[in-house]
């Protein structure tokens, strides 16, 4: 059997063999509650404060600023409904982008129906929120900017110390989903001004169902999760140790060798662009050449964008796994990406994105592979004729 490629650390990526070490003891014969008063409990509340230093010191935050969550999307929730419900839904307007993933934009939603106002901010072709476009949308009753790092399909980064200025100059908190970016970018809590930060240990080669919130020391959030009082009372629940351990261990990780893994990826993606140029003629990069996560790609083929499902399943058949967007809408594969439709793509031609996304554990020879499957699989796909675009 041929080996798999795995092209998809966007959506997932491995647990890091170092991480899986870390967590072993406390899947086993270590256990315990933080909250308990015998050594148990003592042992374990240990250890779940170490990992809480780890993740602080990754974010360059203070450990009593991070609450554990149970991923990011429950992190995006807090930030969103917590700063929502603690100025009282009537008196409060967000502001976010179009294309923020659905753990934020489903969260304005719902804030929404409970009074909030929310506005929208367009994004340029490239995935760029335009932060004059966000100074027009301040207003005296905006509590919250929510801007994503970096986005989970087309893999742009935004320009978050900036628009977290403006937020600032406003009077509003400035929020980031950092899920994708933080094992890309460095990401400085201080130095970018941000409030509050999501971020999930399942994109840090970590485990999955386990993520955090940062949350500036003097920000009033509302409660999420009601119970025992845990997080500083913002999410009940007994901590998930193992998790934790596995988080503050993915953290350190991160922090010790993203210096390294980044350029590799840069090199890797930027192989991949120009021998993509060279091969398939009507390849095309989605996103900012330059202003985008290391090694994460969004590509289309002009005239066969429809084919995109077609495509990942030809890949699939020759072992590489990626993706036609993000995992969280596959089964809504075969529509128009909201992403791409923002960005200013017609409707058939946001449905065929093919997004690869590199790791810390993909290597030279994976590329190569993928470098010679793809220009195949591509000439096998039929091109869009009239009768797609009538949507016959
Ligand atoms: N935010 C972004 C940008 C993401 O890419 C994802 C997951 O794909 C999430 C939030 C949700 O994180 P989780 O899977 O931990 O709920």
């Amino acid at each position: 059997m041929t080996e798999r490629v795995y092209f998809d650390n966007a959506a997932t990526t491995s647990l890091d063999p170092r991480v899986a070490e870390a967590m072993r003891p406390w899947l086993g014969e270590e256990f315990g509650n933080p909250s308990s008063l015998h050594s148990f409990g003592h042992r374990a509340r240990e250890i779940v404060d170490r990992a809480r230093g780890q993740l602080a010191a990754l974010l360059g935050a203070r450990s009593d600023e991070i609450v554990f969550t149970a991923s990011g999307t429950e992190a995006d929730n807090l930030a969103l409904t917590g700063v929502a419900e603690a100025h009282g839904a009537g008196d409060c307007h967000i502001v976010t982008s179009s294309i923020e993933h659905p753990a934020v934009l489903e969260t304005c939603r719902y804030l929404e129906r409970r009074g909030v106002e929310v506005s929208y901010l367009p994004v340029d072709s490239e995935g760029i929120v335009d932060p004059g476009a966000l100074a027009g949308a301040m207003r005296p009753t905006t509590r919250l900017v929510s801007v994503m790092a970096a986005n989970n399909v087309v893999g742009t980064v935004q320009p978050i110390a900036e628009l977290a200025r403006i937020a600032h100059e406003h009077g509003a908190l400035f929020h980031t989903d950092a899920v994708q970016a933080l094992s890309k970018l460095p990401i400085d809590v201080q130095a970018q001004e941000i409030d509050l930060l999501s971020l999930s240990a399942h994109k840090l080669y970590g485990p999955q169902g386990v993520g955090a919130l940062y949350v500036r020391r003097g920000i009033e959030l509302a409660e999420l999760i009601h119970g025992g009082g845990q997080e500083r009372g913002l999410r009940s629940g007994t901590e998930n140790v193992a998790g934790l351990i596995g988080l503050g261990e993915a953290a350190e990780l991160v922090q010790a060798e993203m210096r390294e893994d980044a350029p590799r990826l840069v090199g890797l993606s930027d192989r991949i662009i120009e021998t993509l140029g060279e091969r398939i003629p009507n390849a095309y990069l989605i996103g900012h050449r330059y202003r985008r996560l290391p090694g994460h790609l969004c590509l289309g083929f002009r005239g066969q964008e429809n084919e995109g499902i077609t495509l990942l399943l030809e890949l699939d058949e020759a072992g590489i796994a990626a993706s036609s967007g993000s995992a969280c809408s596959a089964q809504h594969a075969a529509e128009s990406s909201y992403v791409l439709t923002s960005m200013g793509f017609d409707p058939i031609r946001a449905r065929g994105s093919l997004r690869v996304t590199l790791g810390r554990f993909t290597t030279e020879a994976e590329v190569d592979r993928f470098l010679e499957v793809l220009p195949q699989a591509v000439a096998s796909l039929r091109p869009i004729t009239s009768h797609v675009l009538l949507g016959a």
